[in-house]
């Protein structure tokens, strides 16, 4: 190959600066695994609420996170819908939840009957704006649900005073922050409840599954009834009664998915190390390119990396373009280097088929008809989040920051980085090539 290969970009018909074959994928598998995987097949137990690898997963993971208690269930999205049930959200109620999230941090408060307000996001932690919650909240506010974006602690002190003073439950999702701290504390333990998930693309994986972590017996007691059906357990006998005493659902783990989170979470600190090491190099070396914005980390926080978002700004960069048609062209331009980047939610979520139509329940207006046929109207026009739309316009995820990966990955990224900001003009004009930028399933054990 002669200069010019190195030098002219693969869209352009160059040699890509990297392969598939350079990254690694996730979950990093050990021995560890390997063992507890084989205690339940030697068990011969599968399931059970308190069967041995749940039960001990449990007892774990609260101490991890330093709240009393937690409790396993089948999701996240579980975890989620079962700690608005155990607050006692119910129809009509109004839950207040960042335009910049996963769908399930709001679609369970409309599993509850309630109806999620969405807030606009900080523009630099990229998570709930608690300069806006105030102005969002209504007599029918029942809860807040901070979401740590991306692996950032979202800024809950003011949340909390917010919280206390308007009597609000605060459920932490947590599902993309397992370790990141909060001014010295995990978060997922410093609301009522936090939820995390273990599916398989999360910094904690059980391939899939969730946790609820919570300091107060109330909760706790509530969140195993409504895990189970509602029924009882005869406190003597221990066995179930089969009457519900209130409305539950079935979010049970398994033995399996807990013997496989148990064997992650010996290796959690050390893989949220490899994320932290590996981002904060792209950090620092990304930050040298105009046009570049690497993520934020706010003082006292440490952000867990569950994805590396990066924003692209063409007046930085010194290019006259639209920043989407930017950001897309340099997507493309990157992933036919051989970089796994592209996006991951392309929308607010208020922007969502879903809250666009209000369309819920059996194709009906419902939850919000419950406050309509009061007078309330909703609104979810997008206008209302304008740092969350902007975001969405401008940001992309490169991929490959988790363990194993390492300072090697890194350099080849920075590398194809550098050559894509130096032929600017080239990329731009082939922002309209047919090219379709993200990550395979493998890269995260996904089939
Ligand atoms: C993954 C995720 C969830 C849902 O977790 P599942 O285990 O997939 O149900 C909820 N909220 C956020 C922010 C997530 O990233």
């Amino acid at each position: 190959m002669g200069t010019t290969s190195t030098t002219q970009l693969a869209i352009d018909g160059g040699a890509p600066v990297l392969q598939r074959s350079d990254y690694r994928n996730w979950p990093v598998f050990t021995d560890d695994d390997r063992r507890l995987v084989n205690e339940v097949l030697d068990s011969g137990i599968v399931a059970g609420g308190t069967a041995p690898q749940v039960a001990a997963l449990e007892k774990e993971w609260a101490e991890y996170i330093g709240t009393q208690q937690a409790l396993t269930t089948c999701s996240g999205t579980a975890a989620l819908h079962m700690a608005l049930a155990a607050v006692g959200v119910g129809p009509g109620d109004e839950v207040i939840v960042p335009a910049f999230t996963f769908l399930a941090s709001a679609s369970c408060a409309l599993h509850q009957n309630a109806i999620p307000i969405f807030v606009d996001i900080d523009p630099r932690t990229y998570c709930m704006d608690p300069a806006k919650i105030e102005a969002a909240i209504t007599e029918r506010t029942k809860a807040l649900i901070p979401v740590h974006i991306q692996g950032c602690p979202a800024d809950l002190d003011p949340m909390l005073a917010i919280a206390k003073k308007y009597n609000l439950a605060v459920i932490e999702d947590a599902c993309q922050a397992h370790g990141a701290t909060y001014k010295g504390k995990k978060v997922g333990g410093l609301g009522d409840i936090g939820c995390f998930s273990l599916n398989n693309f999360k910094n904690l994986s059980g391939g899939e599954g969730g946790l609820f972590n919570t300091n107060s017996e109330f909760y706790l007691n509530k969140g195993i009834l409504i895990r189970c059906f509602g029924d009882e357990v005869d406190e003597v006998s221990h066995r179930r009664v089969y009457n519900a005493s209130i409305l539950g659902y079935m979010y049970r783990n398994q033995e399996l998915p807990a013997a496989h989170a148990r064997a992650q979470l010996l290796h959690l600190d050390e893989n949220n190390a490899v994320r932290i090491a590996n981002a904060n190099y792209l950090t620092q070396e990304l930050a040298k390119i105009p046009g570049i914005i690497p993520p934020y980390c706010p003082e006292d926080c440490t952000h867990v990396y569950f994805m590396y978002n990066v924003r692209f700004d063409p007046k930085a960069a010194g290019v006259d373009c639209e920043t989407r048609r930017f950001r897309i062209a340099i997507e493309k331009a990157l992933y036919k280097e051989g970089v796994l980047v592209g996006q991951w939610q392309t929308m607010p979520v208020p922007q969502q088929d879903l809250f666009q139509s209000m369309l819920g329940y059996g194709g009906t207006r419902h939850p919000w008809a419950i406050n309509e046929a009061k007078g309330v109207t909703y609104n979810y026009d997008t206008a209302q989040f304008p740092v969350a739309v902007g975001l969405c316009d401008s940001y992309t995820v490169v991929h490959g920051v988790h363990a194993p990966n390492g300072r090697e990955l890194m350099d080849r990224i920075l590398e194809a980085f550098h050559k894509v900001f130096a032929n600017l003009d080239v990329v731009i004009a082939h922002a309209d090539d047919e090219i379709y930028p993200g990550a395979d399933g493998k890269l995260y054990g996904a089939g």
